[in-house]
């Protein structure tokens, strides 16, 4: 993660305020303004960010506070808990189905990551001895079946495939059915990834969560993308009532808007986070540690 800009921007404003013994309610002003304009620099939504400041202002700018010894520790501490807040307060598991297997569908848009990640989370499963299953759903983007069989073989995780002339539905529903027969405990659903969000492409998604029922949707979204992300997770989340949203290449982006925004404008937690092309290089989120980076 590189959000060097954001970070070096609120250091600078905190440690201003650091070097004042006492602040008055100008001060806090002043240093919000600051953090606004640097928040909006990184790319957080704009209405994200408004409300942000003011509840920060709210709790900065009482009494306890300014009386406190160490006003400027204290508005660190309020930021940092409002950070955390934002981006999701706690650890947001995957979920784990009493009826196994787990099946979770794997959606986004082509280029996000989305078969990457796919291969990325059943090694983060096969760590926990797991015993995943890998079924092939993206049956329209040219070498994406190979890609994920590729991956497979790298990890020897079983791979389910009927090419790509039988329609992802049935692809889905015989992958289930073969992870219960083999006694798969997680069955990761990899699917078409479009250019554009699209209708052919939500009901394909539609039709595929109908008829498997899967116990999470996780939508794959690239972070370098900034609010085009958070616009793509709006959408989604509309139409398939997302239950996560894994962010990627957040090791390529420098500025963090996605991350900070994208739970606080759709209400869907970030579940993974995704920092290179390796395939260990996925994380459980975590919002709390996630903040404590930013500032640094
Ligand atoms: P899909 O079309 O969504 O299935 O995308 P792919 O899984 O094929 O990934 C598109 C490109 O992004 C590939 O070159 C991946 O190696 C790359 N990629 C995926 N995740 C990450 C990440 O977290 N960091 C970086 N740097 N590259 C990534």
């Amino acid at each position: 993660m590189a959000f060097e800009g954001l970070t070096s921007r609120l250091q600078n404003v905190f440690g201003k305020l650091k070097g004042k013994g006492k602040v008055t309610e100008e001060d806090v002003n002043e240093a919000m303004r600051e953090v606004r304009l640097a928040l909006l620099e990184a790319d957080v939504n704009f209405k994200v960010v408004k409300q942000f400041i003011s509840t920060v202002k709210e709790k900065a700018v009482g009494q306890e506070v300014m009386k406190s010894f160490t006003p400027a520790m204290v508005i660190i501490d309020i930021v940092n808990k409002e950070l955390t807040e934002l981006m999701g307060g706690t650890q947001s598991k995957l979920e784990k189905s009493n009826r196994p297997p787990t099946v979770i569908m794997m959606v986004g848009l082509q280029g996000a990551g989305k078969t990457t990640t796919t291969g990325k989370l059943a090694k983060l499963l096969q760590k926990q001895n797991h015993k995943p299953l890998l079924v092939a759903g993206d049956i329209y983007r040219p070498a994406a079946i190979k890609q994920l069989q590729t991956l497979g073989e790298q990890l020897k995780v079983p791979v389910f495939s009927l090419g790509d002339q039988v329609s992802p539905v049935e692809i889905a529903r015989q992958g289930i059915e073969l992870a219960k027969k083999d006694h798969h405990d997680y069955v990761l659903i990899d699917t078409a990834g479009r250019l554009h969000i699209d209708e052919n492409l939500m009901d394909e998604l539609k039709q595929i969560r109908e008829t498997v029922k899967p116990d999470e949707i996780l939508l794959v979204v690239d972070s370098m993308t900034g609010q085009d992300a958070v616009n793509v997770a709006e959408s989604f989340h509309a139409q398939m009532e997302l239950t996560g949203v894994v962010l990627t290449k957040l090791d390529g982006d420098t500025r963090g808007g996605a991350a900070i925004s994208v739970k606080a404008v759709t209400g869907c937690p970030i579940k993974f986070a995704a920092m290179g092309e390796k395939l260990d290089a996925l994380e459980p989120f975590h919002p709390e540690r996630m903040a404590s980076r930013i500032l640094g």
